[in-house]
């Protein structure tokens, strides 16, 4: 049962429009307030003649409608955040505009369990785990609040009787695409970003999770966000998507999802000259060396593939073990493989569904393949007898002594699935460690010192954990990838100077 947890206040602006409208919101399944069906542009729901259903993963049932968003709708929320760019939120000064971002933080914790239920429901995410999406959201916009005042220029040396500055200047409006897996922290890593230095932004969340975010756009208004500031449509990739990565209107473009539409995104923008970050995934590996404090690389060796139900970029999908520690590191794994549960998103299990029934096929279709080619189930867990029937689930399974040019050691999965293998020594570690197409985050669990920072020099990925792994966590921490994990950096203050350009003001004074 879904407990309804009431807003802490709600705009009365919207409310009327909906009752004028007759727009109907679903309340009554979903703590949600948005109304149904509709996109946000210019502070308003706007209503799309064409919807499309909304499962839930946990279940399999349609329980809500978004908006399926078009070129039209793309064009009205370009021409809404220009206006926004060029009148009231451009006007703003930076510490008022860090204000807003705190006002806006302030708000998503105010309405934290309400943001986490429909996190739940709509992306079968574990309540558990929605919650910490929800505080990580709320603390984006925290910490780029507290950035926004602190962009400083630089002066240069120039020639005699010259001053020259570098100022830091927004690009103007702001595209970003986000992806399903953890939607309202990747909205407010790159949004929360781009408006901190001074864009508007142009949102597409994906259609398998957009609700929290069109939530928190709707808390914007009481926040006190100026019309246009931020504007969110919905609806299919290769529709609003693709419309949004080509509009010529648009100044610069994050996108966080696969390599081959993150290529397909990177093309429509070149097209209008628009600089892009792409965030593409990876098969992130964990080095265990023998002398690794086991008891604390364990559950860490679990929780990283198994949170989100593996659906994480930055998951530990590769453990790659020195060969001495081997048996005995897969016996521990197995053992907490063969305990761990599946079930729904509102139950006390160690994983949740994935998202749909594609993702959930693709998973299965990797691992008939593995099967297929003699790779050895080391363990799996099961499926919660209460686990509904129509969920698209799938048990976290460990396979060991996999090859390592086998697709499932090479490709990123994007399920519950760990690939093991032994490695002899600290260079064929490292050769592993590198041997895929990807090079997005890294864990080493060893208590040799010189070790630590040899191996995390020597492997090419954009972050790296020692004796930890934070699977991309950390709102500080500069976060993205190389190869064909994508380029460029979000979260950090590198995330934010990501969103800024720089333009040169050369004065002769004499
Ligand atoms: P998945 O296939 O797992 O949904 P995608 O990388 O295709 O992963 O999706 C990530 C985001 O990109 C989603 O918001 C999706 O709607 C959007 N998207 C999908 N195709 C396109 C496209 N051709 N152009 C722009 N955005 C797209």
């Amino acid at each position: 049962m879904i407990i309804q947890f009431p807003r802490q206040s709600v705009s009365s602006q919207v409310r009327a429009m909906n009752a004028a409208n007759d727009l109907t919101d679903f309340a009554s399944s979903l703590p949600a307030v948005f109304p149904s069906g509709c996109h946000f542009i210019g502070n308003e729901p706007v209503r799309a003649d064409a919807t499309l259903a909304v499962l839930d993963p946990s279940t399999g049932e349609a329980f809500a409608e978004l908006a399926r968003g078009d070129v039209q709708h793309i064009d009205a929320a370009v021409a809404a955040a220009r206006s926004a760019f060029e009148g009231a939120w451009g006007a703003l000064a930076p510490m008022e505009r860090g204000r807003l971002l705190h006002r806006l933080s302030e708000a998503i914790l105010a309405n934290q369990e309400r943001l986490a239920q429909i996190t739940a429901r709509d992306g079968g995410k574990l309540l558990a785990q929605a919650r910490a999406d929800t505080i990580a959201t709320a603390r984006y916009f925290e910490f780029y609040a507290g950035a926004c005042d602190k962009l400083h220029g630089e002066l240069l040396p120039y020639r005699a009787g010259y001053i020259v500055m570098a100022e830091r200047v927004p690009f103007g409006v702001t595209g970003h695409i986000v992806p399903w897996n953890y939607p309202t922290q990747i909205f407010a890593r790159s949004v929360a970003a781009s408006l901190a230095a001074g864009n508007a932004c142009v949102v597409k969340p994906a259609e398998d999770a957009s609700l929290a975010i069109l939530e928190i756009a709707h808390l914007a208004i009481e926040a006190g966000f100026p019309r246009g500031a931020f504007n969110i449509v919905t609806g299919f990739g290769n529709e609003a998507g693709a419309a949004l990565a080509a509009h010529p209107g648009i100044d610069h473009i994050s996108f966080t999802g696969s390599p081959g539409t993150g290529s397909q995104v990177a093309q429509a923008a070149a097209g209008h000259h628009c600089p892009v970050t792409l965030e593409l995934g990876g098969k992130s590996p964990q080095l265990v060396f023998a002398d690794a404090d086991l008891d604390a690389a364990l559950p860490v060796l679990v929780s990283a593939i198994v949170q989100n139900a593996g659906q994480t970029c930055s998951a530990g999908s590769r453990v790659l073990i020195e060969q001495p520690a081997y048996r005995e590191v897969m016996a521990r794994l197995a053992k907490r493989f063969d305990a761990l549960t599946v079930g729904s998103a509102f139950a006390q299990v160690d994983c949740g569904p994935l998202i749909n029934a594609k993702q959930r096929d693709r998973v299965k279709g990797f691992l008939a393949q593995a099967a297929e080619d003699g790779i050895h189930v080391a363990a799996q867990g099961t499926l919660a007898a209460d686990a509904p029937r129509g969920g698209f689930y799938q048990v976290p399974t460990l396979l060991g002594d996999v090859p390592a040019d086998h697709a499932i050691a090479q490709e990123e999965v994007f399920g519950p699935v760990l690939v093991a293998m032994p490695f002899c020594d600290e260079a064929h570690a490292i050769e592993l460690a590198n041997g895929t197409d990807y090079g997005l985050v890294a864990g080493i669990w060893t208590k040799d010192g010189a070790r630590q920072m040899r191996v995390a020099r020597a492997l090419r990925c954009g972050q790296v954990f020692v004796n930890d792994y934070g699977a991309g966590g950390g709102v500080e921490l500069p976060f993205g990838g190389l190869k064909k994990s994508g380029y460029g950096r979000e979260k950090g203050l590198a995330g934010l100077l990501s969103f800024t350009t720089l333009k040169t003001i050369a004065v002769k004074y004499e």
